[in-house]
């Protein structure tokens, strides 16, 4: 009660511009760049902006981002070429609960809003890996990175480069 009181009468802290707070008016960790809630001198910047969060740190957007595309894609991967009804509501189910839970709120937000626009194909690999390569590419574009050719997506996470 008490802690609470005097919460809400502090005053709000004053976070850089642009950061990303997450529910509990903090700055949000997966949500924001390592540099972006760093100290702000130029070298700590630097370091900062070229690496990424130390190894044992918690995420920051980016190292969030990589680890979860190398997990979904993964699972595109081993996703079999001919899925029961079961494994098909299961891997929907998974991502409308992923995409409810996925750590960063504002990515997540964006992520629901897709899933809800373009329905999760899931009636073979095949589709299953090239729905969730569109979805990818929907993210690349709202960042501004160039988009991948779908074509390859299986090369990229299941066979390896062809020669
Ligand atoms: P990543 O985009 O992480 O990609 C990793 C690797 O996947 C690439 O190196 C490439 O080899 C391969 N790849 C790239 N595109 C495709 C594709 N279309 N299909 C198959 N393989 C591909 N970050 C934000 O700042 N704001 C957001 O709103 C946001 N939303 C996200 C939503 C989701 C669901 C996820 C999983 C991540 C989100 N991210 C967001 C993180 C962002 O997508 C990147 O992961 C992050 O910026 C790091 O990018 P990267 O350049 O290392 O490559």
């Amino acid at each position: 009660e008490g802690a609470s009181a005097s919460a809400a009468t502090e005053p709000p802290k004053q976070y850089p511009k642009g950061v990303i707070l997450g529910k509990d008016g903090k700055p949000c960790r997966p949500c924001n760049t390592f540099a972006s809630f760093t100290a702000q001198s130029k070298s700590t910047l630097k370091a900062a902006a070229t690496q990424g969060p130390p190894k044992d740190c918690p995420p920051d957007v980016e190292q969030l981002g990589r680890s979860t595309w190398t997990l979904l894609h993964s699972i595109a991967a081993t996703y079999p070429p001919r899925p029961t009804p079961k494994e098909q509501s299961d891997i929907k189910d998974f991502m409308r609960l992923f995409s409810k839970l996925y750590p960063c709120w504002v990515c997540a937000e964006d992520f629901q809003s897709y899933v809800e626009k373009k329905e999760v194909k899931a009636g073979s690999r095949e589709e299953f890996g090239n729905w969730l390569c569109e979805a990818h590419n929907e993210v690349n574009r709202k960042l501004g990175k160039p988009t991948f050719d779908c074509s390859k997506w299986e090369e990229r996470w299941r066979t390896g480069w062809k020669d």
